[in-house]
């Protein structure tokens, strides 16, 4: 049975009034601007600031004790903590998964979700980086609404800090497969990674960039030499199949994507990881997992293949049997390559991927 707790953490002081200022999902020299430019206070203000926001997850100006009672004032008339807005979170019956239904300022809505895999201790957050995406995948459900715009920075990291004070929980690892094309918003990306390594402490190799396949991006990203994961969906070894089911592959074939990656490797070191979405008599075929297998075999750089069994999301794909999904996975193991087979989690509650697709706005 579905938990369905809406509006659960909400609380007033939550609505951002135009006036007022998120001070969450800042770096520390953004926040010093705004503490130490904007308002003339003392340096050593920010990491007391930066203190309660990140260490302490606090979103009260009033325990924020160690300032006066005048500057928590000041505070709380100009800025606000959360920058999102839970309107919705969802417990998984089955499985504990937990979703997040985000309201952003401007009225758009984004939704994260946090997964708990029952070999480990540790949390991973499945983060959105765009408000829809306009690679249009047909078997994906944020595909269908299109792109709207690119999430801020602040926007991203604010995703993580939310869950934390919602759940009370902190998180280890995170993954960049919620909805949108990360690579799409490259810049913006770079700048959250970057306050979620120095702010929240996620190292970079706790950090998995998932993309559809764009190559200039995929360099550039090389170029930072940063050291995070990076997950190519690939879906088919068939060029002229792949441009259906990841219409982007129409501009980056899979030549050239494999050329860059290994130009990728190059420069990071990085072992890639393919994903595999495998859709009932469309790519999980003997024939297609031998295509797999060959293209996989012969890459001059280290690769991991994850196949993922698809989710629902009422369209005319279908999931494969399980019989399937081993004998696909054993005939693709014959390139040597280590295979592995996604847990589905969250799908009691439209939490699994692909199937982000905001429906809990339309209960609002
Ligand atoms: N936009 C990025 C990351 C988001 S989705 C990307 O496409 O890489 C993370 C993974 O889930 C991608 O490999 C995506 O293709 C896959 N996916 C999308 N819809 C799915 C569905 N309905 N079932 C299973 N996997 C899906
Ligand atoms: Fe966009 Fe990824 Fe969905 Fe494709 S699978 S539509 S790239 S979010």
């Amino acid at each position: 049975m579905n938990n369905q707790s809406p509006n659960q953490s909400l609380n007033k002081s939550q609505n951002l009034t135009p006036t007022q200022k998120a001070l969450s999902g800042l770096s520390k020299e953004q926040i010093s601007n705004v503490l130490v430019r904007e308002l003339g206070w003392e340096k050593y203000r920010v990491n007391q600031i930066h203190s309660w926001i990140y260490s302490k997850s606090s979103a009260d100006f009033e325990e924020w004790t160690d300032l006066s009672a005048d500057k928590r004032e000041l505070l709380s008339e100009k800025f606000q903590i959360p920058l999102l807005k839970v309107v919705n979170h969802q417990i998984s019956g089955k499985d504990g998964t937990e979703k997040f239904l985000f309201e952003l300022s401007d009225g758009n809505v984004v939704e994260s979700v946090l997964m708990c895999f029952e070999d480990r201790d540790n949390l991973t957050a499945c983060i959105s980086s765009q408000v829809g995406c306009a690679v249009g995948c047909p078997f994906c459900a944020t595909g269908k609404l299109g792109l709207k715009r690119n999430l801020t920075a602040a926007e991203i990291v604010d995703q993580i800090m939310s869950i934390q004070r919602t759940t009370n929980k902190r998180i280890s690892n995170l993954v960049f497969m919620g909805q949108g094309e990360p690579l799409h918003n490259l810049d913006n990306l770079l700048e959250a990674i970057q306050i979620i390594r120095d702010s929240i402490a996620i190292g970079v190799r706790h950090i998995t960039v998932s993309t559809s396949g764009l190559i200039p991006q995929i360099l550039e990203l090389g170029k930072t030499k940063m050291q995070i994961n990076l997950a190519i969906s690939l879906h088919t070894a068939d060029q002229d199949l792949r441009e259906k089911l990841v219409p982007i592959a129409k501009k980056w074939n899979l030549f050239d994507l494999m050329r860059s990656l290994n130009e990728y490797f190059q420069m990071t070191g990085r072992r890639i990881t393919f994903e595999y979405t495998l859709l009932k008599d469309i790519n999980d075929t003997d024939e297609q997992a031998r295509a797999l297998c060959d293209l996989v075999r012969d890459l001059p750089f280290p690769c991991l293949i994850n196949l993922i069994p698809y989710n629902s999301t009422g369209g005319e794909f279908q999931r494969p049997d399980r019989s399937q999904v081993s004998k696909f996975k054993s005939i693709v193991e014959r390139s040597g390559r280590k295979v592995t087979v996604r847990v589905t989690l969250g799908n009691d509650i439209d939490a699994a991927c692909g199937q982000l697709a905001n429906k809990a706005i339309e209960n609002k």
